[in-house]
């Protein structure tokens, strides 16, 4: 092949996409299935080399072309590991990239989704160029990432950075991943369907009730009754703003960084969060640090996985963007 190119696989709790990534940033040959993760392990692991095997074969690309993944963690990059997803029922001590790499023939490069987005983004999106970013991907979870001085900041055992498991309140409700008062217990899909579950339930917001019509209600329920001018479901979005700018301020205050990129399904919300956002955040950093942030929406939407999982590639391959931002 003669332009540099990577597979890229996106493994997300809700779809699983696929596609050739050009380092131009054009994504062709995508290929996409819904993950229906209630089936099990073993049938999401045969879709996804499914995909994968549907990508190689429509753009014929050589053993030569990296692979990479992009998966829910915690998730161990150098052992392509996945622990267990707090949003995937019976994923435990998967070990993704082994499987990976004998079903498909191929060396397989593997990482976490939230610092997949946030390399994703800093190669081929909002972020371009950026060595200090915060990244944060708001779906059904609160995935991240952090680059800081031009390093992907993943630890000791390359499980961080999960500022969605960042503790922002002692007193805090329980959260997915067994610990309490977490961002993500605030501010994700399932923590926005919670709230306006409770709204609609105390007949706070008749929006919210008429819109589940007796079945659960969704975050994308409690966004479309803010965005009507629901006051109650506006609430919803204050408080979790609010609840963002305390993990962040934090997270500020400690890194310094240049960019906060926010992306993911609930981030389709925009001013309705980041507003609040915005606003607290400059009330709980120290001022002289928050003063040069800057606050975006991400640029890549629902191809922040696909991306990220090329980013990882082309990285870990010594490809096109080697030198750009650093793996551990
Ligand atoms: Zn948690």
């Amino acid at each position: 092949m003669a332009r540099p190119a990577a597979i890229a696989i996106d493994f997300g709790g809700t779809n699983l996409r696929a596609a050739l990534v050009t380092a131009e940033g054009a994504i062709l040959h995508r290929v996409n299935t819904p993950t229906r993760v209630e089936e099990g392990v073993q049938p999401v692991i045969d879709r996804l080399v499914n995909l994968a095997e549907q990508v190689i074969s429509a753009s014929g690309a050589g053993p030569e072309v990296p692979v990479g993944v992009v998966a829910p963690g915690p998730l161990d990059p150098d052992e392509g590991v996945i622990y267990f997803g707090p949003n995937l029922p019976g994923w435990r001590n998967v070990p993704l990239r082994a499987i990976l790499a004998e079903r498909l023939g191929r060396r397989i490069v593997i990482g976490n989704d939230g610092n997949g987005a946030a390399l994703g983004e800093a190669i081929f999106g909002a972020a371009r160029g950026c060595r200090h970013l915060i990244h944060l991907m708001i779906g059904t979870g609160l995935g991240s990432g952090i680059i800081s001085h031009g390093q992907l900041i993943e630890g000791y055992r390359g499980l961080g950075a999960e500022v969605g498991h960042l503790p922002v309140d002692p007193y805090g409700p329980r959260c997915h991943c067994g610990g309490a008062g977490c961002l993500e217990a605030y501010v994700s899909g399932w923590a926005l369907a919670r709230d306006g579950e409770a709204l609609a339930h105390s007949g706070r917001s008749e929006a919210i009730r008429r819109a589940a019509a007796g079945g659960p209600v969704t975050a994308e329920m409690v966004t479309e009754a803010a965005q009507a001018g629901d006051e109650a479901a506006r609430s919803v979005f204050e408080s979790a703003g609010r609840a963002l700018a305390v993990g962040l301020a934090g997270l500020v205050n400690v890194f310094n960084p240049e960019m906060i990129v926010i992306g993911g399904g609930v981030a389709r919300a925009g001013d309705l969060l980041l507003e609040p956002l915005r606003r607290w955040l400059r009330y709980y950093a120290i001022t002289y640090i928050v003063d040069t942030v800057r606050v975006l929406p991400s640029a890549l939407g629902d191809d922040a996985g696909v991306y990220g999982a090329a980013a990882r590639a082309f990285l870990v391959s010594g490809g096109p963007f080697a030198g750009t931002v650093r793996l551990g």
